[in-house]
């Protein structure tokens, strides 16, 4: 398994000591701000660059009109506006549209568009593939191609939105990769989010789904703001999970439970696992007992997930039936749980199937 990233480079600071160019994308108001300042530029153009990167999404700095052209030549010497490529995209007949996006070194993320009545959710990716090796995960098979940065990330929700012409109303990190793996660049894309000089989504609409990085689970506690997340359990028995997340093997489910108490203490918040079932694998009887036992008297919510089916694997869903048994079997212990519809089953949606298909 991948080590934990690095913390990458500072997001606050507009220019990097290496010379190289930062995406615009990435950089927080104050950073902006930092660079307008040292270009000697007047506070009204931080706005207006800010404008032209969040709101029109425009590719180059020759579309941002109301600024000199002096200024955005000076801009176009330190910085890059992203520069990612659709290379396909499938319609779900649920109306969602999920999106194989290339950014310019080559390397492909996928990211899925879902509108409802008055609202967009778009479920975006934090790594080019993911070294934590779920074995009935797609993007687990293909192993960690990169991780992606702030502005990566954000780019991908910009994308979906301006396909749709709509506003987005909530994020969620569920696409491919382990967000906690690439934690500073996801903090810094929720932030980007999240402020009102970029998306401007409600914390609380943002959610992270995490595989269990324990640490990070803790350190992301300690963030001031209330984004929402959601751990991958899978199962509760510690044989069973190792097997299927061997990249959170040494995080035991005692250390989760724990984790997972401190988090509720220092939020408020409750937590939510994600139940994949698996048919012969996690849905038995016995499988279901310690769930009940690790969620019991936590507030905990379950989300039961019916699997999307790998080409070529051996792991199949379990029966609806099945899932059924479950969320009465929770509720009759005080567990809240529901079955999460899964969108979008008909175009690939399980994260790292479009990819592969096209990417190999
Ligand atoms: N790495 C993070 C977030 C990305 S995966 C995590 O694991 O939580 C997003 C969700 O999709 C996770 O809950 C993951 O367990 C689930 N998932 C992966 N492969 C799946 C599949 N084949 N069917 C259903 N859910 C799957
Ligand atoms: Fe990575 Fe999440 Fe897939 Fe596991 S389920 S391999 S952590 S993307």
């Amino acid at each position: 398994m991948a080590e934990i990233a690095e913390p990458t480079h500072d997001s606050t600071s507009p220019r990097r000591p290496s010379g190289r160019k930062r995406d615009l994308h990435s950089m927080s108001h104050s950073a902006v701000a930092e660079l307008m300042e040292s270009l000697g530029q007047p506070k009204f153009r931080v706005k207006q660059v800010e404008e032209w990167v969040w709101e029109k999404n425009v590719s180059s700095f020759d579309q941002m009109t109301n600024l000199p052209k002096t200024l955005r030549q000076s801009l176009a010497e330190v910085c890059t506006l992203g520069g990612v490529e659709e290379v396909a995209a499938q319609v779900s007949t649920d109306g969602s549209k999920k999106y194989l996006l290339r950014f310019p070194d080559g390397v492909g993320v996928e990211c899925v568009g879902m509108p409802t009545k008055n609202r967009l959710a778009v479920c975006a990716s934090t790594q080019a593939g993911c070294g934590m090796g779920c074995a009935f995960c797609a993007t687990g098979q293909s192993g960690l191609k990169r991780s992606l940065t702030a502005g990566e990330i954000y780019e991908q929700v910009m994308h979906v939105r301006d396909d749709f012409n709509t506003r987005v109303t909530s994020v969620v990190l569920m696409g491919q990769g382990e967000p906690f793996m690439n934690y500073d660049n996801t903090l810094a894309a929720l932030r980007k989010l999240n402020s009102p000089e970029g998306a401007g989504i409600g914390a609380r609409h943002l959610t992270v789904s995490t595989c269990g990085v324990i640490p990070m689970i803790l350190r992301f506690a300690n963030e001031p703001e209330q984004f929402s997340r959601a751990v991958s359990l899978h199962s509760a028995v510690q044989k069973t999970r190792d097997a299927l997340m061997p990249g959170v093997k040494k995080y035991s489910l005692v250390h989760l439970y724990d984790a997972m108490g401190e988090y509720v203490d220092k939020t408020g918040r409750r937590p939510t696992y994600e139940y994949a079932l698996i048919k012969g694998v996690n849905d038995s009887d016995e499988e279901l007992r310690y769930l009940c036992d690790f969620c019991r008297d936590t507030l905990a919510h379950v989300n039961i997930i019916k699997l999307n089916a790998i080409p070529g694997s051996r792991f199949q869903p379990a029966s609806d039936e099945r899932a059924n048994d479950f969320v009465r079997y929770l509720s009759n212990v005080g567990v809240e749980a529901t079955i999460r519809n899964s969108r979008g089953a008909d175009i690939d949606a399980a994260c790292g199937q479009l990819s592969q298909k096209i990417l190999g």
